[in-house]
C-alpha cells in the first residue's frame, strides 16, 4: 500500500463525511468499501486521475418528496419519500424500495451505495439505486397501504422506466405493495411496462424464484464458502435472524440442503425451535397473517419465544443475519465465535457492525458480506427484466439453476479478487474490489459525467 493511495482514500472519505453530515450508515458503508479498494487504487492511477472515487460516493441524482395520504379514520398523513439514483454506468438504476419508520436519506444512501457494487458483482447490466419512505405498513389496513402506495408512485413514476430506473421490494415492500405501486404506474403512464419493476407476481410479468432468490442465494453462497474448506451444510445447525422474505427462504434452503435452522426473529423477539423451523408455519404466521413471531411458538410444540435477548446467544454452526443493518455487533460476534460458529453469510444489507466483521476475520470464521451473499435477489431481478424484454417465462427449476450458477460466479469473482488484491479468502475485500473495478472501468470509458 502506498501512502498516496491511502491518502487519496482518506481525502475522499473526509470530504464525503463533511458533505453528508449526520448520515452514519452511509459513512460506514462508504468506509468499508474505500478501505478495501486501496490495492486497486494503487495499481490503477488512472482511477484517481479521473476522480472515480470522488464521483462514486456522490449520487448521480437524489429525489426527496412529500407523500400525503388519508388513513382509515379520515385523517391526512404525511410521509417522506426517497429515491437515490446512485450510479448508472453499468445499466439502468436498480435497487429496492424500503417502507420502514427508520428510513431517512442516510439509510437510503448506504443501501444505494452498496447496491452499485453488488449489482456490478452479479455481472448483469444494472446500475445502483435505492428508495423508500418512512412509512410503517405494520398495523395498516390493505386500503391504507394502497392509498399510501398510490400517492408514493404518483410522484416517483416520472423518474422510473425499464431503461431508466427499475425498483423492487425490500423491508416492508412485498408482493402486496409491489402490486399497488405497479398498478398506479400503469394507470399514470397508460403502459403495462413489465420491465419497470421487479418482484412482480408471476401472474403479471414476475419471474419464478424471485421471491425465494435472496434467501436461497445467501445459502448457495454459504455452501460455496464452506466447500472451499471441504465442508458443507448437511448436518449443520443454523442461527437465522429475521422472519421476512430473506429469512424465510434462507431457512427453507438450509433445510433442503440437510441443515437445521433453529431460530427466527422479528422486532418483538426471537424463537428457538431445536427440531428445525417449520417453514410452512412460519409463512402462515408472517406472510399470511402478518402476525408476531411469538405466535409461531404458541402453535409449535417444543418451540420457545424469547422477548428480551439476542438471537445470537443461541449456539449454531452457521449464522445468517437476515433482518436489518447493524443487528449483529462485536459482542454478538464474540458469543457466536465462543459457541463455535464456522461461517456467517449476510442475507441482510450490512447486518454486521465493523467490530463484528473484524472479530469473524480474526477468528478465521468464513464471512460472506451482503454485497456478495445476498446478490441473488437482484441477480434474479435482472433475469426477470430479461424475461420481460423477450416476453419469455422460464420455469422454476431452470430459474433456480440460473440463480445457483450466478451465486457460484459471484463467489468465484469475489474469491479471485481477494487473491489478486492480496487478501486471499477475505470476501469483503474480494467483493468490493471485483465490483469496484467493473464500475470504475465503465465510468472511465464513458467520460466525465
Ligand atoms: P421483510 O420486510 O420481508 O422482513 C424484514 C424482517 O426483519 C422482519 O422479520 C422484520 O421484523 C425484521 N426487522 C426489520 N427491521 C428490524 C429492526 N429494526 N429490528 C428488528 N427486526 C427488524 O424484509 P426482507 O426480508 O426483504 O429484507 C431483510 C434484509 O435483507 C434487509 O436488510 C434488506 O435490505 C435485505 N435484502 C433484501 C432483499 C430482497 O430481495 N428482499 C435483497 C437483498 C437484501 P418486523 O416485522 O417486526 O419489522
Amino acid at each position: 500500500m502506498t501512502s498516496s493511495a491511502s491518502s487519496i482514500i482518506h481525502d475522499v472519505y473526509e470530504a464525503a463525511v463533511t458533505r453528508n453530515a449526520g448520515e452514519p450508515e452511509f459513512h460506514q458503508a462508504m468506509w468499508e468499501v474505500l478501505e478495501s479498494v486501496e490495492a486497486v487504487i494503487e495499481q490503477h492511477p488512472e482511477y484517481a486521475e479521473a476522480a472515480i472515487l470522488d464521483r462514486l460516493v456522490e449520487p448521480e441524482r437524489q429525489i426527496m418528496f412529500r407523500v400525503p395520504w388519508v388513513d382509515d379514520a379520515g385523517r391526512v398523513q404525511v410521509n417522506r419519500g426517497f429515491r437515490v439514483q446512485f450510479n448508472s454506468a453499468l445499466g439502468p438504476y436498480k435497487g429496492g424500495l424500503r417502507f420502514h419508520p427508520s428510513v431517512n436519506l442516510g439509510i437510503i444512501k448506504f443501501l444505494g451505495f452498496e447496491q452499485i457494487l453488488k449489482n456490478a458483482l452479479t455481472g448483469q447490466g444494472i446500475g445502483g439505486a435505492k428508495g423508500g419512505a418512512d412509512f410503517d405498513p405494520h398495523g395498516r389496513s390493505d386500503a391504507e397501504v394502497m392509498r399510501f402506495s398510490q400517492s408514493f408512485m404518483s410522484e416517483l413514476y416520472r423518474h422510473l422506466g425499464e431503461h431508466t430506473d427499475v425498483p423492487a421490494g425490500d423491508i416492508g415492500v412485498g408482493g402486496r405493495e409491489i402490486g399497488y405501486l405497479f398498478g398506479q404506474y400503469r394507470r399514470l403512464t397508460n403502459r403495462h411496462e413489465s420491465g419497470m419493476f421487479t418482484g412482480k407476481s408471476v401472474l403479471w410479468g414476475g419471474a419464478e424464484v424471485r421471491t425465494e432468490a435472496t434467501g436461497y442465494g445467501a445459502v448457495f453462497f454459504l455452501e460455496e464458502m464452506l466447500a472451499m474448506r471441504k465442508d458443507g451444510i448437511d448436518g449443520r445447525t443454523a442461527v437465522v435472524s429475521g422472519s421476512g422474505n430473506v429469512a424465510i427462504y434462507a431457512i427453507d434452503k438450509v433445510q433442503q440442503l440437510g441443515g437445521r435452522a433453529i431460530t427466527a426473529s422479528d422486532s418483538s423477539g426471537y424463537i428457538v425451535d431445536e427440531a428445525g423451523i417449520d417453514v410452512e408455519l412460519l409463512k402462515q404466521v408472517k406472510e399470511v397473517e402478518r402476525g408476531r413471531i411469538s405466535s409461531y411458538a404458541d402453535r409449535r410444540a417444543g418451540a420457545r419465544f424469547i422477548a428480551d435477548g439476542r438471537v445470537w446467544d443461541v449456539a449454531g454452526d452457521l449464522a445468517l443475519p437476515c433482518a436489518t443493518q447493524n443487528e449483529l455487533n462485536g459482542s454478538d460476534a464474540a458469543t457466536l465465535i465462543g459457541n463455535g460458529v464456522v461461517a456467517v453469510a449476510e442475507g441482510a444489507n450490512m447486518p454486521c457492525t465493523p467490530e463484528a466483521v473484524h472479530a469473524f476475520r480474526d477468528a478465521g470464521v468464513l464471512f460472506g458480506p451482503g454485497k456478495a451473499a445476498n446478490a441473488g435477489g437482484v441477480a434474479t431481478s435482472a433475469l426477470e427484466m430479461s424475461q420481460n424484454a423477450s416476453r419469455q417465462r422460464w420455469d422454476f427449476e431452470s430459474s433456480e439453476e440460473k440463480l445457483h450458477a450466478i451465486m457460484r460466479d459471484v463467489h468465484h469473482s469475489a474469491y479471485a479478487a481477494s487473491e489478486k488484491y492480496g487478501h486471499p479468502g477475505d470476501y469483503v475485500v474480494g467483493a468490493n474490489c471485483a465490483g469496484f473495478v467493473r464500475v470504475a472501468d465503465a465510468m472511465l470509458a464513458q467520460g466525465l459525467i
